[in-house]
């Protein structure tokens, strides 16, 4: 039974993989660098369960928690970093009425 949690691991983190990309078509960086996360833990979980390797003993453990530090830090700039440019974005569009003549409105508007 110990075993079918430990296979089940490998394929909830590949199946969050494949969703997380086909997130990242839509939502772009986040979603991709999500998918490539995944499939990290994908086959770091699989060098356990199929390489009965001690991936989670000992300066292995480090290793892996460093790279999941680097992950997240690395996730939640870039996601900050799109939420500041919407934010931005929102903000100009803001800025011009409804019946705005500019070109800019006019483009949108057509
Ligand atoms: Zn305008």
């Amino acid at each position: 039974m110990q075993e079918f949690f430990q296979n089940g691991a490998v394929f909830l983190w590949a199946a969050l993989a494949v969703l997380t990309f086909i997130i990242g078509r839509k939502q772009g960086a986040v979603g991709y660098l999500l998918s490539v996360f995944f499939i990290f833990m994908a086959v770091w979980y699989g060098l356990r369960t199929f390489g009965g390797l001690p991936v989670f003993d000992g300066a292995m453990s480090y290793v892996f928690r460093g790279i999941l530090l680097v992950f997240l830090i690395v996730i939640i700039a870039v996601w900050y970093r799109g939420r500041k440019k919407q934010a931005e974005l929102d903000a100009a569009l803001k800025a011009h009425a409804e019946n705005c003549g500019c070109k800019d409105c006019r483009d949108r508007r057509a």
